[in-house]
């Protein structure tokens, strides 16, 4: 089985939500203001993938105003940000780039944005399309954050002190004057590779006992009723954490109060 940052998120977040997501594969289409997040921050790494390759993306894609807003944002960005366009001394360096690492009986799956490598040290670079921009803490409790250089640790040459994670926060739709883009670089180390791999170890073993729990039973532990994860969580109806609001007879017209269109 393929295990993801997300995957591991969603296990440490809640055991019933990994079941929906994961297991039966249940999704709740995004509100518009979150599809609308999910289509820009996809626009921007797609450009920026494609900025990459050496693609002609301007011409082609500059159709619509928002598609000239994230194609500004790119230029903006990479204007502010010379070092992420850097070449020399650099060995490789590829956007959307894939690693898998076998533990237990896992394949733990990364995509990095961009991973450079250079004689000595490696930089993994992550975009995020956010509105603010979260605290250390916060990103240092995501299981993107430990699980990305351990990844690479284990699958190359460098060792823990030569790896650096790299987050950089841009927002398309404020004014760089107003809101330029923020840098926030992690050095990575021993310790806390040693640290993340029994996380690790922990959590798929909890994993492994969900998994036979679910062949069984059908059914994986909800957080605490009460939660504030649950306000937030798109199941929070199937898991009668809340209930739904059912139409009163007030609300629906009937028939014959609807005017007809005209087609
Ligand atoms: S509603 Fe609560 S218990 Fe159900 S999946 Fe979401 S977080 Fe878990």
């Amino acid at each position: 089985m393929q295990i993801s940052q997300g995957q591991l998120n969603t296990l440490a977040y809640c055991p019933r939500r990994f079941q929906h997501t994961y297991l039966e594969q249940l999704s709740v289409p995004p509100n518009p203001d979150q599809q609308a997040a999910l289509t820009l921050g996809d626009r921007f790494h797609l450009l920026m993938q494609q900025r990459e390759l050496g693609l002609a993306i301007a011409p082609m894609q500059r159709s619509s105003q928002e598609e000239a807003q994230i194609y500004d944002a790119v230029e903006r960005f990479l204007a502010s940000a010379p070092e992420v366009l850097r070449r020399d001394r650099v060995q490789f360096r590829q956007s959307e780039h894939r690693r898998t690492l076998p533990l237990d009986s896992f394949l733990l799956t990364v995509v990095y944005d961009l991973l450079i490598l250079e004689p000595d040290q490696a930089e993994i670079l992550d975009w995020k399309i956010y509105a603010t921009v979260p605290s250390p803490a916060i990103l240092k409790d995501n299981w993107q954050h430990k699980l990305y250089p351990f990844v690479l640790a284990e699958t190359s040459n460098y060792s823990p002190e030569q790896i650096t994670l790299s987050y950089w926060f841009v927002r398309p739709h404020v004014a760089q004057t107003e809101a330029p883009p923020t840098h926030l670089k992690f050095p990575y180390n021993r310790d806390t590779h040693e640290q993340t791999r029994q996380e690790l170890q922990q959590i798929l073993m909890t994993l492994t006992a969900y998994l036979h729990q679910f062949e069984t039973r059908n059914s994986l532990p909800q957080v605490a009723e009460g939660s504030d994860r649950c306000s937030h969580c798109p199941f929070a109806i199937r898991c009668q954490r809340i209930r739904s609001s059912s139409p009163t007879n007030d609300a629906v017209p009937s028939l014959d109060e609807i005017d007809e269109i005209v087609i």
